[in-house]
């Protein structure tokens, strides 16, 4: 299933000023199983889920376990399980792939360059969702326009040129950071522990830390590199640089 500019243009003009429940409850009635949330167990990502298992809670979710993610992920991905019954489905990196990157490159290559640092992302995290994403005509994410100057044109429809002209559906791109956590604490909603202890953004352990008072939010996330866009290229292709 592709999407034309046109078509999710309509769509955006359709959804303008509908909640994030209209765009979720229009998803799962377009595309049913062929349509899925993906997350990362971020603030935003718990505060979608729950607003989905609410009104669609037959609703697929998606995750990656790249093999070092912080435990602090495992835990919260194990109580939004409990939570909402939902039946996660977890994407694993090729095995192969990540023998072969870690024999040649060392266990932890992504300090070493910028280049290995993508190339881990790769093999751990944007390899698998792309040959999942093959499979879905639609996926729905948790991508806001003020977390980073990248996302900001974001819309709450788009056509996904990386994942062969399937339909990206965002219904908090308008959220704020505050709205988000509102939403998290008035719902009770389970979040990463990791967000109280100093970490906005959360990916995997050797590559996230806590940022300092007056850090941008992304800073944490591969901290030790400068002018990159510190995007994985999950949502974007990365600039040559
Ligand atoms: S965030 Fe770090 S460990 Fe995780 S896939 Fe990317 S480079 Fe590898």
């Amino acid at each position: 299933m592709k999407f034309s500019e046109s078509e999710v243009k309509e769509l955006n003009q359709k959804f303008e000023n509908k909640s994030a429940e209209d765009v979720l409850i229009w998803a799962i009635d377009n595309f049913g199983s062929n349509v899925v949330l993906a997350s990362s167990f971020q603030a935003q990502g718990v505060a979608l889920i729950d607003l989905l298992m609410k009104v669609r809670p037959e609703s697929r979710i998606v995750t990656i376990d790249t093999g070092r993610l912080p435990q602090e992920t495992y835990d919260v991905m194990e109580k939004i399980t409990e939570k909402y019954s939902a039946d996660i489905e977890v994407l694993f990196p090729d095995k192969k792939d990540v023998e072969n990157m870690v024999n040649e490159h060392g266990i932890n290559l992504f300090y070493k360059s910028v280049e290995n640092r993508r190339m881990c992302c790769g093999i751990r995290k944007t390899d698998p969702l792309n040959g999942f994403l093959k499979t879905v005509g639609a996926w729905i994410t948790s991508i806001r326009q003020n977390q980073t100057d990248m996302r900001s044109n974001a819309k709450k429809f788009e056509v996904d040129y990386l994942h062969g002209r399937i339909l990206k559906i965002n219904p908090l791109v308008e959220w704020t950071k505050d709205e988000v956590w509102d939403y998290v604490k008035a719902n009770d909603v389970p979040y990463n522990e990791l967000h109280d202890m100093g970490y906005p953004s959360i990916g995997c352990a050797p590559c996230t830390r806590a940022i300092k008072p007056g850090e941008d939010s992304r800073a944490g996330r591969w901290w030790w590199e400068n002018g990159t866009d510190k995007e994985c290229g999950i949502h974007f292709e990365y600039e040559n640089n």
